[in-house]
Formats: structure tokens, C-alpha cells, sequence
């Protein structure tokens, strides 16, 4: 009995020494190279941001480049096929649908927010944003929007303030953490009160200031692209950046060309890395607009940046992550089986959508934004009928939408944002079938794709706020449970 029991507890001493040396062997950083990423740090981070782009709105432009250009899709062929896919979550602290402000602060700081908080959580508490973390490890950084560069994406990665519009304080957070690339709209935050096109309140020349740090400051793409080194303040106008429709391509540069520019500029002479975020915000508003065409466009610009950095991927793929997301989903977008007109309910008086609907919305070559402007704010009818034959040939404008634009009157209790952009576009739905179920935001979840390193970590489905921690957590080079 006595010499059993002194076997056994051999035995089970042996097992434990075996299982403790193979924990011991999986966890040391030495075998983070056969376990996949674990605990490693990656150099090179892209944070690619498609602000209110859902699934909906990734696949119509997929299907648009498959079926008019006969070209794939970075983001699908390349990032999720090679790396990993996740499904998020999106919801407010007070909120079921979020804004931007407290979406791109749980995507950064790893904690729930109220509407309108920018790297404050719902609690009160101050996050550590994951882009701070990289400016600890003494990497360097990059904010990157087609919206104006205070805007609350690109603000929530480095800023903790209670309210996404207070401006002055986003300013000089950059001032004091000084990205080393900051590229986007909103000149007018920058300019003194005096100077035409400002909306700052007082006379401090912000462009002035940030030079007096040692950044470059640029306003165009030749500009811009004369740039390889050093840090960079890039203002391209006023406020939002243009869409892709109405971008003059030669003068203000693209989320493509702002990529391109970024890369170049962080990796030079850079033992320590960097960490860009790069948002297309203008998949958002024109969403808020129902504006299908511009979606299209601007989201296959968005992949073409991705591009960028996925030609990079291939060039270091044991030190880079690129992660695909979005903050929310805005409009409720999808291609639908509708009613041709509203007298029958039979199978031959209902439409779907099909290829020769995206072939019509090629033929779109304005965005509803400057639609919206050229008609301004007392359109009559026949500017309207005006529009409709210089810029959307071959569409039917039913009467009631005509009616709602020249009274500046919602189409539906949902489609608000802008009577005369969503107006036209219940137009472009009706004649289409891509509809928008409404001109805000929605709760829909949204895709993560993730290639590289620690990309694995970004699999499952899970909430923002857990999206930020997990961030942290890779930047922080800890484990991910
Ligand atoms: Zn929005």
C-alpha cells in the first residue's frame, strides 16, 4: 500500500515537472514564433477606418468592381482570405446606435462612451488609447481623414476630452503629442478669425504654430507628394475633403494618395515602427445622404489604399498589421426586391436588383452633395428637372420626390439629413433598388478583417469597447487572454 502510493506520487510528480516545463516552453518569448504572434509586438501597424461603412456597403462596391471593371477587392481577397475575419459590435454606452466619438473611443481606448465623448468613458476615467501605447514604444505616428483632421476619429486615437467639438483642446492635444503625419481636412480650425474661411475664435495662426515644431505644412497633392521625410501637417481644405465624384484629381490628393504619402514618410530612417490610422470618412456622409454612387466610389478608393499597405504587408510580413473596420454602419444600405409603382402588389409589378443597375449607377457622375449644393436652398422645379437631365439621364424622378425638393420636406421620417441629397437619393433607389432604410446611423454590426501580426486576435464576435482592449493588449506586447 505504503509503496503504491509512493509510485503514484512519483508519477504524478514526474507530470507535473513535464506539464510546467511545457508551459514554461509556450509561454517563453523564444517559442512565440511557433505559436503564432503570441505576445509579439508588431513594428508597422495600419488601422484602416471606413467611417459608417457596414457589410452592405463593402459588398455593393465588391460587386461594383467585379462587375464593371473586372477587378477583385483588396480587402476581401487579400486581408480576410490571407489573414482573419471578426464581427463587432458597435453600440453607445447610452446609445443602442453610436456616433462616431464614442465608437472610435471604445476602438481606441478599449472602454464603452457616452454620444459625443472623445477618450472618455462612460465612468468619467481617461483611457490610454492604443496609439498612445505606440508613441510609448517610441513609434511613430500618423493620423490620416478625408474629414477634417479634428474630426472624431482620428481625435479619439489621441485626445480625452468630454466633448467632440471642442476643437481648441483636440488641437493642442496634437500639439503636445505631435503625430508625426497629420493629413486631412479642416484648414478653417487652423487659420486666425481674421482670414477668410476660418471658424477659429481667436487670432492664433495654428499653421504658424505647428511649423514653429518642426512640421512641414502642405495644402495640395503636388505638394505633398514632393514629401519623402520629417513631419507633416497636411490641410487640403477648409472643411471635409471632397468626394471622389467631385474631386478635382489633380490638386487635392485621395485617401489613396495620402496612403501612399504616409507610408513613405513614417518609414523613413524608422528603427521603431509606426502606427497609422487612415479613416475615409466620406463612406459616412455620404451615407447620410443616401448617396450610393459616392459610396461606391470613395469605398474603392479605401481599398486601394489598403492596397498600399498590403504591398507592404508583403514586404515585411513578420512586423506588420493591417486591421479593416468601421465604426458603425450608417443608412441601413442593401440592394432589395421593390415595387415598381405602387399599384399592384403582383409578382410582374416588383423589381430587383441587378447587374444593369450597377451599370446605371456608373453613369452617376456627381456626388448628391454638390447636387444638393447646385440646386441650393430654394430650388425650383425647373432647376430640378434641369438637374435630372444635365446629371441623371435615364432615371425617373417620381413626382413626390420633386415636390419634396422644391419644399426642402423629409421623403420619410427617416431620410432627414438633407431633403433635396435624400430626396434624389429615393430617386436613385427607386431606379436602382439599392436602398437606404435611413439617413443616420444603425446598430448593424461591422466587419474586422485582420492581416499579420497578432491579426488572430481579432477573430470571433465581439463588442468595440473589447476590439480596443485587445489592441491594447498587442501594443502593449501582452498576452491576449
Ligand atoms: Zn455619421
Amino acid at each position: 500500500m505504503q509503496r503504491s502510493f509512493r509510485a503514484k506520487w512519483i508519477l504524478f510528480s514526474f507530470a507535473s515537472i513535464i506539464v510546467l516545463a511545457a508551459i514554461w516552453l509556450f509561454s517563453s518569448p523564444s517559442q512565440s514564433q511557433t505559436q503564432p504572434n503570441g505576445g509579439r509586438v508588431p513594428k508597422y501597424v495600419f488601422l484602416f477606418l471606413s467611417d459608417g461603412g457596414g457589410m452592405a456597403h463593402m459588398e455593393i462596391a465588391r460587386q461594383y468592381s467585379r462587375q464593371i471593371h473586372n477587378e477583385g477587392f483588396v480587402i476581401v481577397d487579400k486581408i480576410i482570405k490571407e489573414g482573419s475575419v471578426g464581427v463587432m459590435t458597435t453600440h453607445a454606452a447610452d446609445a443602442l446606435s453610436t456616433d462616431s466619438a464614442a465608437a472610435a473611443t471604445a476602438l481606441a481606448g478599449g472602454c464603452k462612451a457616452n454620444v459625443g465623448a472623445l477618450g472618455v468613458c462612460a465612468d468619467g476615467t481617461l483611457t490610454v488609447s492604443a496609439m498612445e501605447l505606440a508613441r510609448r514604444r517610441g513609434m511613430r505616428l500618423g493620423l490620416v481623414t478625408n474629414a477634417t483632421i479634428y474630426d472624431a476619429s482620428p481625435a479619439a486615437f489621441v485626445c480625452h476630452v468630454p466633448n467632440r467639438r471642442d476643437y481648441a483642446a483636440i488641437l493642442d492635444r496634437y500639439l503636445d503629442l505631435e503625430p508625426d503625419v497629420i493629413l486631412g481636412g479642416g484648414k478653417d480650425q487652423f487659420l486666425p478669425k481674421s482670414a477668410s474661411g476660418s471658424r477659429r475664435p481667436d487670432e492664433q495662426n495654428m499653421i504658424a504654430t505647428f511649423e514653429k515644431k518642426g512640421y512641414r505644412s502642405v495644402a495640395n497633392k503636388p505638394e505633398l507628394e514632393a514629401l519623402s521625410r520629417g513631419k507633416v501637417l497636411g490641410l487640403f481644405s477648409l472643411r471635409d475633403m471632397s468626394m471622389e465624384l467631385d474631386r478635382d484629381k489633380s490638386s487635392e490628393p485621395s485617401v489613396y494618395d495620402m496612403t501612399r504619402a504616409t507610408i513613405r514618410v513614417l518609414h523613413d530612417q524608422n528603427p521603431k515602427g509606426f502606427f497609422a490610422f487612415i479613416e475615409s470618412e466620406n463612406i459616412d456622409t455620404a451615407s447620410h445622404l443616401s448617396d450610393i454612387a459616392s459610396v461606391i466610389h470613395d469605398y474603392r478608393e479605401f481599398d486601394r489604399a489598403v492596397g498600399l499597405a498590403y504591398e507592404f504587408y508583403r514586404k515585411y510580413p513578420r512586423e506588420t498589421l493591417i486591421i479593416v473596420t468601421s465604426d458603425h454602419e450608417t443608412g441601413g444600405l442593401g440592394f432589395t426586391l421593390a415595387l415598381k409603382d405602387l399599384t399592384s402588389t403582383k409578382g410582374e409589378n416588383q423589381l430587383v436588383g441587378t447587374g444593369e443597375d450597377l451599370k446605371k449607377i456608373q453613369s452617376i457622375r456627381i456626388s448628391l452633395q454638390k447636387a444638393s449644393q447646385m440646386l441650393g436652398r430654394n430650388p425650383t422645379g425647373d432647376a430640378v428637372d434641369k438637374l435630372m437631365t444635365d446629371h441623371f439621364r435615364g432615371f425617373t424622378l417620381a413626382p413626390e420626390f420633386r415636390d419634396a425638393i422644391v419644399k426642402r420636406q423629409p421623403v420619410s421620417r427617416t431620410l432627414f439629413s438633407d431633403p433635396t441629397a435624400q430626396a434624389l437619393g429615393a430617386m436613385i433607389a427607386n431606379n436602382t433598388q439599392a436602398y437606404w432604410q435611413t439617413s443616420a446611423h444603425t446598430n448593424q454590426p461591422v466587419l474586422v478583417a485582420a492581416l499579420g501580426v497578432g491579426a488572430e486576435r481579432f477573430k470571433g464576435y465581439y463588442d468595440n469597447a473589447e476590439f480596443g482592449n485587445t489592441l491594447k493588449k498587442l501594443m502593449e506586447g501582452k498576452p491576449a487572454k
